[in-house]
């Protein structure tokens, strides 16, 4: 167990009477958890399927934003056999607009993995969990946490912001992070440990909140150090972000009379691997603005449409001009391109950049 009040790491500590207790956040759990749809009721036990689906749906993304994907595997593969055996496209079209696609393709391979090496049951152990494609560290523990009531050190965002409160921990993240789990260590109780780790996300996500924490309403609201000194939110320090630099490129829009598009599918590795595009030109710092079709997958008139599609990935931001042009019925796709029916598009596995160029380029038509 760590001792965290009287860790060197942690020098400043307000005075408070009392040490966190993880029965009275457990007490507060049993009362107050979130309804999710992949957590199992008050005595019923969890389906590791559903954990490690909902896990992988998390990292980066919103439990708003995951809802309805989670609803719709567990419709197309209610198991992970079926997931296992769903050619690649299927799972990619799914898991289109979820965003970090390599997680798709993950998704994927660890299905068929859990079937070929372990017989369709997920193993219950950290190590062989973190074998998997996809899972690491944090990922395999709150599996063997949330799947099968394993103690294990379960540390997300939520719980960074929950720990560096409670021990006012001034040491900025990233750097932070093994003190951050050693502290969570010295929390987790031998009982109950999965619905510990829950109730930590779910103290974060709904009480301990980034920017108004409800301390009244907070079962450690006497035992937390930031409370005490007075200004909780400005935890947990971090270390200044560097985001990429911009880049740019050029988008093609082409449609034909009777209502086709030209679309690609991008390389299997690499950003959106395997995923649906309209065609672009390579995506660059020093980009120049071209001469309208010169990038163009299709020898035609393109013309240039106002403005510029904007999105952000995690490393870049990016800008793409968009060009159109209106073919003929029965143009030859070239080689590596398709054509799709407009109305069939959400079908594609097409990633929320792709939904804007389209969107973008229809609009100009
Ligand atoms: S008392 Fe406030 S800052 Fe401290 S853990 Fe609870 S909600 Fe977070």
């Amino acid at each position: 167990m760590v001792a965290p009040r009287s860790s060197p790491a942690n020098p400043v500590a307000a005075s408070v009477a009392e040490r966190p207790d993880p029965a009275a956040l457990l007490a507060w759990y049993d009362r107050h958890r979130r309804a999710l749809p992949w957590r199992s009721l008050p005595g019923q036990v969890p389906d590791p399927y559903r954990v490690w689906l909902s896990e992988i749906m998390l990292q980066q993304t919103t439990v708003r934003a995951v809802k309805p994907y989670f609803e719709r595997f567990l419709t197309l593969f209610p198991a992970v056999e079926a997931l296992a055996e769903a050619p690649a496209e299927e799972v990619m079209k799914a898991w289109a607009g979820l965003g970090y696609y390599s997680r798709a393709r993950n998704l994927h391979a660890c299905a068929k993995a859990v079937v070929e090496r372990f017989g369709g049951r997920f193993p219950a152990n950290e190590d062989e969990l973190r074998s998997l494609p996809g899972v690491g560290a944090y990922t395999a523990a709150a599996i063997a946490s949330i799947a099968f009531d394993r103690r294990a050190i379960v540390v997300d965002g939520n719980v960074e912001r929950v720990a560096t409160r409670l021990y006012t921990v001034r040491r900025p993240l990233p750097g932070a992070k093994p003190l951050i789990r050693d502290l969570v260590d010295g929390l987790t109780p031998d009982a109950r440990p999965g619905d510990f780790a829950q109730a930590m996300m779910d103290l974060g996500a709904t009480i301990c909140t980034p920017k108004s924490p409800a301390c009244g309403l907070c079962p450690w609201r006497s035992a937390c150090q930031a409370r005490a000194e007075g200004a909780p939110e400005i935890y947990p320090f971090k270390d200044k972000k560097t985001t990429g630099a911009l880049r740019r490129g050029a988008a093609y829009v082409a449609v034909t009379q009777d209502g086709l598009i030209l679309v690609r599918t991008r390389p299997p590795k690499g950003l959106l691997g395997g995923m649906t595009e309209a065609p672009t030109s390579a995506w660059a710092a020093d980009f120049a603005e071209e001469a309208p079709g010169a990038s163009a997958p299709i020898r035609a008139e393109w013309r240039r449409l106002p403005g510029v599609v904007e999105h952000v990935f995690t490393h870049f931001p990016l800008h793409l001009t968009v060009y159109r042009t209106d073919l003929p019925a029965g143009t030859a796709a070239p080689e590596g391109c398709r054509w799709v029916p407009i109305a069939g598009l959400a079908g594609e596995a097409l990633p929320t950049v792709m939904r804007k160029v389209v969107a973008h380029g229809l609009e100009g038509g």
